[in-house]
């Protein structure tokens, strides 16, 4: 089948590959759709390397999808053929002790498309097990559906801030998961999300999706913004999406009293971290690696409006022209947001 495959770092092509892929009886088969670029899949084009995750083989990159149903294993119950689609590309060993605490996501041995050595699905079909392959609200689209991955990571640091209703929330960083670490937010019972950033055109998108106040950090004070907002009281959840040095080291700055942090954003070094200003507010921190148990609530809310997307699926590209997708991704104007391919059909 013909795949985006990186050869090795910056090195990409649109080629065919053999992928002999058993349909169990508990997976599906899939015909991908739409397929969104991430960050995750444009650094490893760039650098061959995330952390430990290293490129060494040809991989087919791509991990945040949507498709239709092709076949179905024998015990297959909670889907049928022809079903719209979206996966959670990361399977654990079920059998694995934090699998069976429900902590699916933090199992060593997940394998996770398009993190060196596991395959991507930027490709015609995949075969998936049913139990990470969701069904899709009628009225939501294929694009939509493949933001429901990126949206997942917002969807569980929402749920990891075990937010109250009313709640102020301060996001740092208005990239595509602080964006989405908002809407999250909002649809988690915040009143009001104070979003900063330095980029001018994200901050301005971020602010026409509801109650959110954008802050540039180039001209304004976030401490002050949030003292105007919240009567000097401060933040009852800061969520650190900008993976900044800087910024991670002043979140408790903007935070109430009690308050949680959520750090979300990950850094490239070790960070500083204010015990003592964290001590002083009794501040619960909180940290999501990817998410878990996510996909049906965000499919939920994008079905019934209460979250929209669409306005972050800033740009499409056919499968054919996806190196020129991943070109545009590693310069991503910052009035873009999301890069989407679709895949032939
Ligand atoms: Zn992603």
């Amino acid at each position: 089948m013909k795949a985006l495959v990186l050869e090795r770092v910056e090195r990409l092509s649109l080629r065919d590959i053999s992928m002999d892929e058993v349909l169990g009886p508990r997976d599906v088969r899939i015909k991908l759709h739409s397929v969104g670029i991430c960050g995750s899949d444009v650094h490893y084009y760039q650098h061959g390397r995330i952390g430990p995750f290293v490129v060494e083989a040809s991989m087919v990159l791509g991990h945040e999808a949507s498709g239709t149903v092709l076949e179905t294993g024998s015990q297959v119950r909670n889907l049928k053929v022809g079903d719209r689609v979206c996966m959670e590309p990361g399977i654990p060993d079920p059998s694995s002790r934090p699998s069976r605490l429900g902590m699916y996501n933090l199992d060593p041995a997940v394998r996770f498309w398009a993190t060196p050595p596991i395959h991507g699905i930027l490709r015609p079909t995949v075969v998936h097990p049913a139990d990470f392959t969701f069904k899709v609200p009628d009225n939501v689209s294929f694009a939509e559906a493949a933001m429901v991955e990126p949206l997942a990571v917002g969807m569980h640091a929402a749920m990891k801030a075990r937010l109250k209703p009313g709640d102020v929330a301060v996001v740092s960083g208005a990239g595509p998961i602080g964006v989405v670490t908002a809407l999250a937010a909002l649809a988690g019972g915040c009143s009001r999300v104070i979003i900063s950033d330095v980029q001018q055109p994200k901050l301005d998108l971020a602010a026409s999706l509801g109650p959110i106040t954008p802050v540039n950090a180039k001209e304004q004070n976030l401490q002050n913004v949030v003292a105007d907002l919240t009567e000097g009281w401060g933040a009852d959840v800061v969520f650190e999406c900008s993976g900044n040095e800087r910024a991670a080291a002043g979140v408790f700055s903007v935070l109430c009293p009690g308050g949680v942090v959520v750090l979300v954003g990950m850094p490239a070094q070790p960070i500083a971290y204010d015990v003592v200003a964290a001590q002083i507010k009794e501040a619960r921190v909180e940290h999501v690696f990817r998410y878990a148990h996510v996909f049906p609530r965000a499919l939920a809310l994008m079905g019934s409006g209460k979250i929209n997307v669409k306005p972050l699926i800033t740009d499409r590209f056919p499968f054919e022209k996806s190196i020129e997708a991943f070109n545009f991704a590693c310069k991503m104007p910052p009035t873009s947001v999301k890069a989407m391919i679709e895949m032939p059909q």
